[in-house]
């Protein structure tokens, strides 16, 4: 059994969703990517840092061909984290006329998305859809369409399943939520 709670530097975290219940969710997010993709070979566009796990078993839980890249978003944080994308790294792949799923760890605001999305839409793709494990719905603050949704959580902070809290606890294999 894993530690039902866990402590990284100051704080204390829960477990808040299972290895198994993630494992179980991210079959059925490939087995509902699969009726839009099959013998179209996207491009599975991951986000590094955070969704190194999340793509990995992803693609490895789908039954259809695709192409697999990483990108880095680094983002300016001043003063206010304004989430505004600075620049986008590691795209090094033609995605022109291409399908495109970016994955996503976790959206929360929304300002990543909001301001990456229209960079990728001017490289002409045939169609950008996307996907995160988790999603923060009461947080956002933009109209996003996301289409592949793992799961829909409360807006406190988790880590764990390649997620993190100043570089430590991606290594956890469930998803740990912020103790009150
Ligand atoms: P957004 O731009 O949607 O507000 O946030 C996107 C990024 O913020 C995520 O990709 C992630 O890096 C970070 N983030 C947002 N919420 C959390 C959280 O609860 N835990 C961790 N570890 N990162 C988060
Ligand atoms: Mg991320």
């Amino acid at each position: 059994m894993p530690d039902s709670s866990v402590s990284i530097k100051d704080l204390s975290f829960e477990l808040y969703i299972s290895e198994a219940q993630i494992a179980a969710r991210v079959q059925e997010m490939a087995a509902e990517m699969k009726k839009r993709y099959d013998g179209q070979q996207p491009i599975i566009l991951g986000v590094l840092n955070g969704a190194f796990v999340f793509a990995a078993d992803l693609v490895r839980a789908t039954t259809f061909e695709s192409v697999i890249s990483f990108i880095k978003l680094s983002s300016y944080r001043g003063m206010k984290s304004s989430g505004q994308v600075a620049s986008v790294i590691g795209l090094d792949i033609d995605i022109k006329g291409r399908h495109v799923i970016i994955v996503e760890d976790i959206i929360d605001t929304g300002n990543t998305m909001h301001s990456f999305v229209p960079e990728l839409e001017a490289l002409e793709p045939a169609s950008i859809a996307l996907a995160s494990l988790l999603v923060k719905r009461e947080a956002l603050e933009h109209d996003i369409p996301i289409d592949y949704v793992g799961f829909e959580i409360p807006n406190r902070f988790v880590v764990g399943y390649g997620l993190d809290y100043d570089g430590l606890g991606r290594q956890l294999k469930g998803i740990y939520q912020l103790a009150k």
